[in-house]
Order: structure tokens, then sequence, then C-alpha cells
């Protein structure tokens, strides 16, 4: 058996079943990816049947205001992620759904792995979408790279060539490799029980212990936060929103007050002002001289 034979007759088995894997929609697939970018699976699988039943396909999400994809949106946090996504619907509807990785990467809003996981997916091209689990899966299984980093994608997609087969169901292998990352070769890989260990370049080196574990990397919180707030700026940015979503306008001079009851006029007023500006700019909200309210597009 192949290694890639051997890893689909896992996934058979052991594989989650998600409704996103059941479709060759590239709408229905982009909605699950953009989703899926900072909100955990459990999470995008409450919002994802709710948004497709209220926006079913690229004409009516790219009609949809900015209002309503928000309020479909409200809860799975960054909402400049519905805007982009409803500004893809307009591009493609005026351009043309792509047809290749190539020309879905043009469209503003569409990274290299999404544009990878669209072509992998919808179209049925024959490479691999690296995101952080494909990349310490396929690094250790066909490099031996046992922690990879960004630098090794190029050497994996080349491995990839060899390791996809030309035919038959090798679309599936990244879905594969993606549970099989997330649910044996994680940080700490279960090689014992993998059915790749046979073949995986990394494999021996773990299971002869000859491996250290990195400890968990302590990541700079690349969130803004000003001064001593309990919250990211995100926190502060989502209550805004909400309160202009319930309210029709809300007084410039109370905005303050009502998402932080710590708001001192004098240390945070400028704080709050490049909030507003920014949420203005990312046409979220209308800033008036008094006032402050939920975008209206003209
Ligand atoms: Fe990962 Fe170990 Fe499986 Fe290799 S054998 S793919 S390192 S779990």
């Amino acid at each position: 058996m192949s290694p890639a034979t051997r890893v689909l007759h896992w996934y058979d088995q052991h594989g989650r079943t998600l409704p996103w894997r059941d479709t060759e929609n590239a709408y229905q697939i982009l909605v699950s990816e953009i989703m899926l970018q900072q909100t955990q699976v459990s999470r995008v699988l409450e919002y994802y049947p709710r948004w497709l039943a209220l926006f079913p396909d690229w004409t009516s999400l790219a009609q949809a205001t900015n209002a309503e994809v928000i309020r479909a949106w409200s809860g799975l946090g960054y909402n400049r992620r519905a805007l982009m996504l409803r500004d893809i619907a307009r591009a493609v509807l005026a351009r043309g759904e792509p047809k290749n990785q190539q020309d879905w990467q043009t469209l503003k809003g569409i990274g290299p792995y999404t544009a990878a996981a669209l072509a992998a997916f919808s179209l049925h091209a024959r490479i691999l979408p690296i995101d952080t689990n494909i990349r310490r899966v396929g690094a250790r299984l066909l490099l031996g790279v046992p922690f990879p980093s960004l630098k090794q994608d190029e050497r994996i997609q080349r491995a990839a060539e060899n390791f996809l087969p030309r035919r038959g169901r090798f679309y599936e292998i990244p879905q594969a490799l993606f549970d099989l990352a997330t649910l044996v070769c994680t940080k700490t890989p279960h090689c014992l029980t993998c059915p790749m260990r046979s073949t995986c370049l990394a494999a021996p080196k773990f299971i002869a212990g000859r491996i250290r574990i990195p400890k968990r990397s302590i990541k700079k919180s690349v969130e803004t936060r000003h001064r001593d707030k309990p919250y990211p700026d995100r926190i502060y940015r989502g209550r805004i929103l909400h309160l202009v979503q319930k309210k029709r306008r809300v007084s410039l001079k109370r905005v303050g007050a009502l998402i932080d009851e710590t708001f001192d006029a004098t240390q945070d007023q400028a704080w709050l002002l490049r909030m507003l500006d920014r949420m203005e700019k990312d046409h979220l909200i209308d800033l008036k001289t008094r006032f402050v309210q939920l975008h209206v597009e003209t």
C-alpha cells in the first residue's frame, strides 16, 4: 500500500465529517476557509449553516449591506473578515469565478493558502495547501524535519509532488493530512499509533526519543492594548459595534463610558477616537461630529 493510500485509508476510518468537505462549491468552501481563520472548528460549525441559509451564493452575499453581513457574522469576531468575504463575492460576480489557484490569488483578500485550498478542494488541483497543520505533518513525514518553519514550504510542496498520486482521490489527501496533524501528528506526535510511521522520515527520531519537544513558545501578543485596560482593543471595538447595532446612533460623548466602565475622558479620549477612526475606515461605522452610527452604504 502506498503512503498516500495509507493516509486515505486512515482518513476513511478516523477523519472528521465536516459540511464543507462534502462540496466542491467554491463559494461554500471560501466561506468555511474565511470562517476558520482564527476561529475554532466547533464555532464555525454553528455559524456555517446559518450563514449559508442567509447568503446561499455569491449573488446573495454580493447584494448584502455592511450591516447585514456584520449582523450575520456577529459573534465570530474579526468582523472585517465578513466585509472582505462580501467584497470577494462582488469581485467574483464582476470578473467571473476563477478557474485556477493563480487567478484566485489575484482577488483582494485571498492569500496563497486560501487560493491553494480553493484550487485543491473546488477544482481538484493536485497541490497541497500548506497551513500550520499541513506544514507540521508534511515536514515530518516527507522531509524528516520535526518542527518546521515557513522556510520549509517550498521543499514540502516539491516532496508532495511525489507523494500525491496522479489519479484517484489525491484531492482528499490535504484534508486527510489535516486530520492526521490535528489528531495524531500533534506537537508531541503519537508516532507509535500513527498509520504513517513505517515511512515517515521523522518517526525514527521521535520514537528513539532523540527530539526535544520545544517548550511552548510564549508569543508576543500582536494585539494592541491601551495602557492598563484589561482587554485588547478588539474587544472594545466589538462593544462599539454592538452598541451601534442596538441603538440607531450613539452620542460621541457617551460612547467611552458605555464600552468601558473605567473610561477616563482625559486619558482615554485619544484612544477611543483612534479606534472609531479605524472602524470608520473599515466601513463599520460612520463617525459624525456629535454621534456615531452603523455604517450606511451610499
Ligand atoms: Fe507525525 Fe510520527 Fe506520524 Fe510521522 S509517524 S506523521 S512524526 S505522528
